[in-house]
């Protein structure tokens, strides 16, 4: 269940509105992409890094919910600098107005999706797999085929309703439509087909010392030329590292992480050691890696939408059966808090209907 299922499960809860909801999850999480570890009392935000309030349509809806339905207690502000680099590892400040408030959790960011679950007591069912679904023209109905991971995913469960929100990301929507039984369906696969995502590789690196003299929290690649496109310093997010210790985020540029998706660990971490000492030679003149606490490699193998944009009116003709779909594939771009608003949107339209 991630931000846009969350947005919308939690308003027809909080409007109580006289649905009883199925929250189905194949994994064990609620988050999503917009997601959170923590290891050896390190805590890091290995998904999505932070929150921002910008490029939302209802801007002030979202705010008010985060900001005053939802606990503050553990929001943080990162108040550090992002920096640019290009592609020969020269570092670089952005000019002021690009500097934008970016928010965390103490927690780590998979607290936002743990609030909200905990805000209106969403019953999500964990590590349920939803493999197909059969539409009937007679009866007007759904019926959802999963199956329970935890099990094996040996227990397949059927159920039927009258409307499903969809919201993994479109590659996956694509999957589960080519298993699936709807008069439509070929309009639905056309429709998200175009959606391509970009599959990251994410370095977590964790040290037993502190690194010194970092002015920034995060480097952005402003080019796209290099092969590391993003670095934080978790240390810089209050609550997330133990005093003294540091813990970095490394991730990988499209084309480092296409040819290197398959390679073992090994491989993609020697490559991008080499790659992040250019960048960051204070790792080797400060000896980090000979205090490194753990390094571990993420696979994202549906990132981030490739700048492509699924438009909102093509999908309007599915809502007539029922079939409603949120998620970043609606923005084009990997946002949280947009998700999570497309996720409120989508509950206003399953309201209209009712
Ligand atoms: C490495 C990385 C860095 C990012 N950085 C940022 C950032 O700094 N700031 C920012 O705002 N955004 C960032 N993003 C993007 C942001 O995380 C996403 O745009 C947002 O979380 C998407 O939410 P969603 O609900 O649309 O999709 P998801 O979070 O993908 O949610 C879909 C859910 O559906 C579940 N699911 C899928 N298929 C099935 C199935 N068949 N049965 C049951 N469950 C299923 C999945 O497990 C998942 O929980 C980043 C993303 C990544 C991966």
């Amino acid at each position: 269940m991630g931000m846009a299922g969350l947005g919308c499960a939690w308003n027809l809860t909080k409007n109580k509105t006289n649905i009883n909801l199925l929250l189905l999850e194949k994994s064990q999480k609620v988050g999503g992409r917009a997601t959170s570890n923590s290891r050896h009392g390190y805590t890091y935000d290995h998904g999505a890094n932070y929150f921002t309030f910008e490029g939302l349509s209802q801007s002030q809806r979202v705010i008010d919910i985060i900001q005053k339905q939802l606990p503050t207690d553990d929001l943080v502000h990162i108040t550090k600098e992002l920096y640019l680099f290009d592609k020969d590892s020269k570092i670089y400040q952005t000019k002021e107005t690009q500097q934008t408030e970016k928010l965390t959790y103490r927690k780590g960011l998979i607290q936002l999706a743990e609030l909200i679950q905990q805000d209106q007591d969403l019953n999500v069912k964990f590590e349920y797999f939803v493999d197909n679904l059969k539409y009937s023209q007679d009866t007007k109905k759904w019926t959802i085929t999963y199956q329970d991971k935890a099990n094996n995913g040996n227990k397949q469960d059927v159920v039927s309703t009258n409307y499903i929100l969809l919201t993994p990301p479109a590659p996956q929507i694509v999957d589960l439509f080519k298993k699936s039984e709807y008069h439509k369906k070929d309009e639905v696969i056309q429709i998200f087909e175009k959606c391509k995502y970009k599959k990251q590789l994410c370095l977590v690196i964790a040290f037993e010392k502190k690194i010194q003299d970092i002015p920034y929290f995060a480097l952005l690649n402003e080019d796209r030329q290099h092969s590391i496109v993003w670095i934080t310093v978790e240390d810089q997010k209050e609550g997330h590292v133990p005093e003294n210790k540091s813990l970095i985020i490394c991730q990988m540029s499209e084309q480092f992480s296409d040819e290197n998706y398959e390679a073992s660990n090994e491989v993609v971490i020697q490559k991008a050691k080499e790659s992040l000492n250019k960048l960051m030679p204070q790792l080797e003149q400060q000896k980090m890696f000979e205090s490194q606490k753990f390094c571990w490699v993420k696979r994202w193998r549906y990132a981030l939408p490739n700048n492509y944009k699924v438009s909102e009116e093509s999908l309007q003709e599915f809502q007539q059966d029922g079939l409603f779909f949120a998620g970043d594939f609606l923005i084009g771009r990997g946002r949280v808090l947009q998700a999570f608003e497309k996720g409120l949107l989508a509950s206003d339209q399953i309201q209209a209907k009712l």
